[in-house]
């Protein structure tokens, strides 16, 4: 696939001064996986290669590179099109820069979910394994329907450790609902 000029956050809003954050690049190359961000020469080989950006009119990896290059922060980290990334490792081995690109997206998730920037979707996906430790509420129909065809009881979930993980990682506070309210960072 060739890169083509799609719609994006940074080619289709005008930038003000006021968004830049000149600081926003030094931070990340102290980050483990964004080190060297500033290495990228924009020739557009992770875009052109991205197996997601192939099915979406606005993910672009490339392009969020350079806007934390220009230090848009704020367009990187609330950007939705950052959770697109699937993981999958195929920028990282075809950067000729070497910058690790799918390292420099999980910095940006990070940074993202450090500010409560995540989407419900993953919320709702962590309260869950909070709740049952599994990322995904088994409906009762599902229950019943393998009974009636005899198969064994799904394992039960383990929400104690992976409380223990998100705990860690501190991205509890940012995904549990407090008593009847919202998670933090709405
Ligand atoms: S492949 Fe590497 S150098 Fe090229 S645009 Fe992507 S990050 Fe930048
Ligand atoms: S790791 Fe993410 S950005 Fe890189 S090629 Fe895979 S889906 Fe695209």
């Amino acid at each position: 696939m060739t890169e083509t000029a799609k719609p994006s956050s940074l080619g289709t809003e005008p930038i003000k001064a006021s968004e830049l954050d000149p600081k926003f690049k030094y931070q990340l190359i102290k980050k483990h996986g964004s080190e060297k961000i500033l290495k990228c020469f924009q020739c557009g080989t992770c875009t052109s290669d991205c197996p997601v950006a192939r099915y979406s009119d606005s993910y672009r990896p490339r392009t969020l590179i350079q806007m934390a290059q220009l230090g848009l922060k704020d367009r990187v980290l609330k950007s939705d099109t950052l959770w697109l990334c699937a993981a999958c490792f195929t920028c990282t081995d075809r950067c000729p820069q070497d910058v690790e690109v799918a390292a420099v997206i999980r910095v940006f998730r990070n940074l993202a979910a450090e500010t409560g920037c995540v989407p419900q979707v993953f919320k709702d996906q962590a309260q869950s394994l909070l709740e049952s430790g599994y990322a995904y509420k088994i409906p009762e129909l599902r229950v019943k329907k393998r009974e009636s065809q005899g198969l064994p009881p799904l394992p039960k979930g383990n929400a104690e450790n992976v409380k223990k993980v998100l705990k860690g990682v501190k991205f509890i506070d940012k995904v549990q609902k407090p008593e009847g309210g919202q998670p933090s960072g709405q």
